[in-house]
């Protein structure tokens, strides 16, 4: 059994930043660095361990959210085994079409690493995942990577964090050289030169500050030391009034406690390809990121009674933990993957899933390491672990001790908007298709699979183009289920907006055993968001109870045909009040129909209407743009609600149709030469103009004259 780790020493830290700045690259040589690989992996050539998927590999994206586990004795303190700290990192992917990967995983870590390619300084996603993490309230650090490249620039990148990212920026080491000459770095603490030698930049050797350096790191040290004693009223008190400068154990102590409550965000640089600059990374992440039990205690409610409970990262506590992640494993099947907020848990024993109300046995617990897995015997608080083969347990769940019922915060996850419609090419592929999109849904709740047994066409809705992209890879690879995509299409509803009567009757009798189904519903709108409801107030017996779930089939069949255009109906409560039936006649199948024939009777009469995603919209850019800007939006139909300054920008929230925004990333690179950033995502439903609806159902008919 693993060693346990004292809960100061555990740290769950992601990884975070925009698409190539260089986190696979970072990630690698972390594990290469806390000896757990031995060959370095090279990013290009596709060798990586933590990219474990194949398609991953290929677009060198990180997309699931692995956790990796490694150890690390800060280098200064080598010598002492008790500074061994445990690092849980948890993979985070970049892209914003992934929210439900970033979301889960910024929710569960406690701490993170922001890297940033140091020629393009701050990025429109670095931007995004910045602001996700100030969402939930995440403790971080900077890498300014990349400092061997051509063109790079230490001080515009670190500039453009402090006035992009944060005023609290605050460089802890420096670059010596940069592109080729790129030698090493100078840590503003121990006032000492690092150069990193060796083979794979493995040795490391302290050495006095080079010459031509001492001016510019003592301009950097003089706003160092001002910012840290600023921290704490004694050493402020001490240095302004004796000149003493706290000692390097000091400024360790004030750093640490700043970086967890924000008050300081470290700025680490170098490069990852070129090997230097990662062990000091690795002494930041274990001296300033916060441990679990330095952090708020986690919060969830009673399940039955609803009652807030609160549950401490201690050992001594009932077992609560979130799943945050699940998998199918090539060779394990499938893997979720979990965080410990609280307790201990001890393999074989029950625990609850309180989200699902259901018992799951945990067989196996095991903890992942980047190219190998290992048994555990148990978990504590703190630990990220994952278990195999659970049945009903989803992302999102709380696993919990059965006599201590917890369901802590659920993540919250957007409706997906986009949908493309997908063809099996061969019959194999026909046949294994329907349970391919269920894994894949299973895995990722903002996906969802949808087939229509009529024309047999089956659509996957999620919330991006890159994100349906990358699904229908990952059916070709993992599962080799090969299928035609068609064009990206906005996901929009039906709804009705008025109550009405309606009657449908399903007989046939002629000669033999003839069909009798009939029903009378009532149909009403309901608040947006609510979905379909069923009610059955029949009585007497007008229709026998064993047909009623047939009737009630039938209509849900209706809702997912559409009214007007195809789309599936949603907002509608449904009661089913009267009918007849024949003592020979009658069957589950006549019933079905005639609730199908009667709700789409009825719902023809009922004011139907179209609905479309209207999402939020943030987009950040420098003053000088907003007018384009402000104008490009109210031609998308567009409703600005503020527009406020955040540092030398201007801000503009407004809501906006999605089917307005495709191609809106190119515009406003465009229109902005670059500087501009967005972050959209859903936010209601709403119903479409006339003339819009008019288009939409022109297009329906169309496609259906084509297809006959
Ligand atoms: P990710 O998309 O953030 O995971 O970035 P990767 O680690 O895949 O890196 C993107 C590209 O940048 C790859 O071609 C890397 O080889 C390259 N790269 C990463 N780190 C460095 C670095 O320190 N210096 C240079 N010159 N290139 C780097």
């Amino acid at each position: 059994m693993g060693k346990i780790y004292p809960k100061e020493k555990i740290r769950d830290i992601g990884f975070i930043a925009h698409i190539d700045a260089g986190k696979t690259t970072t990630t690698e040589r972390v594990l290469f660095y806390t000896g757990i690989t031995h060959k370095i992996g090279i990013i290009d050539e596709g060798t990586t361990t933590m990219d474990w998927m194949v398609q991953e590999r290929e677009r060198g994206v990180t997309i699931t959210s692995a956790a990796t586990t490694c150890f690390w004795t800060p280098s200064y303190r080598e010598k002492d085994p008790n500074y061994e700290h445990r690092i849980n990192i948890i993979d985070t992917p970049g892209h914003i079409d992934f929210t439900a990967e970033v979301q889960r995983s910024l929710r569960v870590l406690d701490g993170a690493v922001v890297i940033f390619d140091g020629v393009a300084g701050v990025e429109s996603q670095s931007e995004t995942v910045w602001r996700q993490a100030d969402k939930y309230k995440v403790p971080r650090m900077c890498f300014i990577n990349k400092m061997d490249r051509m063109g790079v620039d230490y001080e515009k990148a670190f500039k453009s964090i402090k006035e992009r990212l944060t005023p609290n920026a605050l460089a802890v080491n420096i670059p010596i050289g940069a592109e080729g000459n790129f030698e090493g770095v100078i840590d503003l603490i121990s006032m000492k030169a690092i150069y990193f030698e060796g083979e794979q930049g493995e040795i490391i050797t302290l050495k006095e500050i080079p010459s031509d350096l001492v001016e510019k790191v003592e301009k950097y040290k003089k706003v160092f030391i001002e910012k840290i004693v600023e921290q704490d009223e004694k050493v402020l008190t001490e240095y302004l009034e004796e000149g003493k400068e706290p000692t390097a154990e000091k400024i360790r102590e004030i750093l640490r406690k700043a970086t967890i409550s924000g008050k300081i965000i470290p700025v680490f640089c170098g490069s990852s390809f070129r090997n230097k600059g990662i062990q000091p990374l690795l002494d930041g992440i274990v001296e300033y990121l916060p441990s679990p039990q330095d952090l708020p205690p986690v919060e969830g409610i009673h399940p039955k009674t609803e009652e807030k409970i609160v549950r401490h990262s201690d050992d001594n506590e009932p077992f609560s933990a979130l799943v945050f992640k699940v998998a199918n494993d090539p060779y394990v099947g499938s893997l979720s993957f979990f965080r410990v907020y609280s307790g201990v848990f001890k393999k074989g024993n029950y625990l609850l899933n309180a989200s699902k109300s259901e018992q799951e046995r945990i067989g196996r617990l095991l903890q992942m390491h980047s190219n190998r897995r290992e048994e555990l015997e148990e978990v504590r608080a703190g630990d990220i672990a994952a278990t195999v083969g659970l049945k009903n347990t989803g992302t999102g769940d709380t696993l919990c001790d059965p006599s201590n019922p917890i369901i802590l915060e659920q993540i919250e996850f957007p409706e997906p908007v986009i949908s493309i419609k997908v063809e099996p090419q061969t019959k194999t592929d026909q046949e294994k298709m329907s349970l391919v999109l269920k894994k894949l849904s299973e895995e990722d709740p903002t996906f969802k699979a949808k087939s229509d047994q009529e024309t047999s066409e089956t659509v996957i809705s999620g919330m991006g183009e890159f994100h349906l992209e990358i699904l229908v890879d990952r059916m070709k690879r993992e599962f080799n289920l090969n299928v035609k995509t068609g064009r990206p299409q906005v996901a929009y509803k039906e709804t009705i907006k008025k109550a009405v009567e309606s009657e449908g009757k399903y007989i046939r009798q002629s000669g033999g055993r003839g069909q009798y189904g009939h029903v009378l519903l009532r149909l009403e709108p309901l608040e947006r968001g609510k979905g379909f409801e069923f009610a059955d107030i029949i009585k007497g017996g007008a229709i026998p109870k064993e047909f009623i779930p047939a009737v009630e089939k039938g209509i849900r069949e209706a809702l997912e045909r559409g009214i007007l255009a195809g789309y599936p109906v949603s907002d509608v409560k449904v009661t089913l009040y009267d009918g007849s039936f024949h003592d020979v006649d009658s069957s589950d199948f006549a019933f079905k129909i005639a609730g199908s024939m009667a709700f789409q009777d009825g719902a023809k009469k009922a004011d139907p209407v179209i609905l479309e995603p209207i999402m939020k919209l943030e987009v950040v850019i420098p003053e000088k743009y907003l007018g384009d800007l402000t104008g490009d939006l109210s031609s998308k139909r567009g409703s600005i609600e503020s527009i406020f300054d955040r540092g030398m920008t201007k801000v503009i929230e407004a809501k906006v149709p999605l089917a307005e925004m495709f191609g809106f990333a190119t515009k406003i690179r465009s229109l902005t030469e670059g500087r501009g950033v967005f972050t959209m995502e859903f936010d209601h439903y709403k119903e479409v103009p006339f003339n819009i609806a008019q288009e939409i159902m022109g297009k329906a008919e169309s496609k259906l004259e084509k297809e006959s």
